[in-house]
């Protein structure tokens, strides 16, 4: 399946009329097609690849709404639903869908602190980190949310969540206290008391289970921390891995995380790397973080004490805009030798692809977070297994300007992946486990999760969702 361009034509009587009938329920929340709401929410997908035409958008305003929502599509069991909270995805059809019905949570935006508590936050499925962030600047804190300001709060925690803050407090999911959940028989709340078997299935789940529509989240006391940005020149590459290599051979230090890309930037027509590089304490120049900072030549950064909120920002500032694009994921343990590959098997697959106009080609490696021991999510990993402290999970995204590149430049990004992992497991360096917030639409982050947490989560789906509401017409990845 190829990105769809956007000129499909799509009709509001399209799908027996189930526009009118929701018209019917959530009256002023239904947007059809060639309406200025309704265009100007199909291009608010920040990717191109996301922007199909839905028969009709759905707006709730209220977590009812959703549940009514939900209600009308049981009529219709042809009809195909998405779930779209900040739309950041890239896969086509996961938060939107062609000619069926996109119910999109923007409006479920709420940011405030829990009656009494400095501790938890209630935030709406369709909050941008950057306001959670901005919010709770003035006491002081910050949340285990996103390293970009304008995703959406509902796909980063269902998938998973790596933050700023991952290597010392692990997965965003894993630091939820309760979730608002709208199922197919109604809202519930799931926490580790009420509904754990669906608290536990969602983390990790994206919408197979239910919509969430309100998370409780963990604050933590925090100001400003050491952080920023450094570029330099591709000739660095052999010592970039090394830092690497050697802080993850190194004792396990929580407060250093580093996201270490190599890109191809198209606007300039060359190769270099960029550390995105924080340590999670007020500390300036820490000794955590000396292996990166000293690597020459580099060019000047932005290394300073700052705000989650800037540096979210900061972030933000650096993403391809309006572009076509691909994520793919692969979980590695890192050595010298198996970096070297990787990075030759993504230069040779970059250089095919350079002729794409305005191309951009990113291979990143970051730490696998820390996973809770007492609090399983529906991720299936081992927590004894201490993936923290050898293992990386890599992203390799492309973006891409023309609509006509892109089934060759899927093709090369796939086989580019497929000789990453045969290369990886050659040196036993490969982990099964796929990050869904990064997989792309033909990966299969499920099943990475192993049988047994398959079979739970078909448990939970069959007891939640007796008559397949999700498994029938929900979009996205299946488990
Ligand atoms: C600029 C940018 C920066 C990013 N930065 C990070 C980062 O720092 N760390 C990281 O881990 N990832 C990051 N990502 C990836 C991001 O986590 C995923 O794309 C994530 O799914 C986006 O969440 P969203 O709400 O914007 O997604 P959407 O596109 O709205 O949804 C993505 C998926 O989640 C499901 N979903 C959405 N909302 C809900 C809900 N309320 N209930 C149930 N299911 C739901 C949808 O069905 C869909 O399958 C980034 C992506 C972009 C484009």
């Amino acid at each position: 399946m190829a990105p769809s361009d956007q000129n499909t034509q799509i009709h509001a009587d399209d799908n027996n009329g189930i526009h009118a009938r929701l018209a019917v329920v959530l009256p002023g929340k239904i947007f059809l097609p060639d309406s200025s709401e309704y265009n100007s929410n199909v291009g608010s997908y920040f990717f191109r690849t996301a922007r199909q035409s839905p028969a009709c958008i759905v707006k709730p305003t209220f977590t009812q709404d959703v549940a009514a929502a939900l209600e009308v599509l049981t009529e219709y069991p042809d009809v195909k639903f998405a779930i779209r909270s900040g739309g950041h995805t890239p896969n086509p059809n996961h938060s939107n869908v062609d000619a069926g019905v996109t119910i999109d949570l923007r409006a479920l935006a709420v940011v405030k602190k829990v009656d009494g508590r400095n501790d938890l936050l209630q935030v709406g499925a369709g909050a941008e980190w950057g306001a959670v962030y901005e919010y709770l600047e003035k006491f002081g804190r910050s949340a285990v949310g996103s390293r970009e300001s304008s995703v959406g709060v509902g796909g980063f925690i269902t998938g998973g969540g790596l933050s700023f803050f991952a290597p010392e407090l692990g997965f965003a999911c894993d630091n939820v206290t309760n979730m608002e959940v709208v199922t197919a028989q109604g809202i519930v709340n799931a926490n580790n008391e009420e509904n754990p078997d669906l608290f536990r299935a969602i983390r990790g789940g994206h919408c197979n289970f239910g919509v969430v529509t309100r998370f409780d989240i963990i604050t933590h006391e925090r100001t400003t921390f050491w952080g920023g940005g450094i570029r330099y020149p591709e000739t660095t590459e052999d010592a970039q891995l090394q830092a690497m290599v050697d802080l993850k051979s190194g004792e396990y230090n929580p407060c250093v995380a580093i996201i270490q890309s190599f890109l191809y930037l198209g606007f300039q027509k060359s190769f270099c790397v960029s550390n995105n590089m924080y340590y999670l304490r007020q500390e300036e120049h820490p000794v955590g973080l000396k292996g990166f900072e000293d690597i020459q030549p580099q060019f000047p950064g932005t290394m300073r004490l700052d705000t989650t909120k800037n540096f979210a920002l900061e972030l933000q500032a650096k993403q391809p805009l309006d572009q076509f694009a691909i994520y793919m994921t692969t979980t590695i343990r890192i050595s010298f030798s198996i970096g070297k590959k990787i990075n030759s098997i993504w230069r040779a697959a970059t250089l095919e692809i350079i002729d794409s106009p305005n191309i951009t080609s990113v291979l990143t490696y970051q730490t696998f977070p820390p996973l809770k021991r007492n609090d399983p999510n529906g991720m299936g990993i081992d927590s004894n297994s201490e993936l923290h402290k050898e293992h990386l999970i890599l992203i390799i995204s492309i973006y891409w300007l023309e609509s006509k590149d892109n089934e060759r430049i899927i093709k090369v990004a796939k086989d580019a992946l497929e000789k990453m992992e045969a290369a990886a497991a050659e040196e036993n360096a490969l982990h099964p486990y796929k990050y869904i917030n990064y997989a792309s639409f033909w990966q299969d982050p499920p099943s990475s999760y192993g049988q047994a947490t398959l079979d739970a989560s078909n448990e939970v789906s069959k007891k939640y969702d007796p008559d397949g509401l999700f498994r029938r017409q929900a979009v996205g990845f299946k488990f």
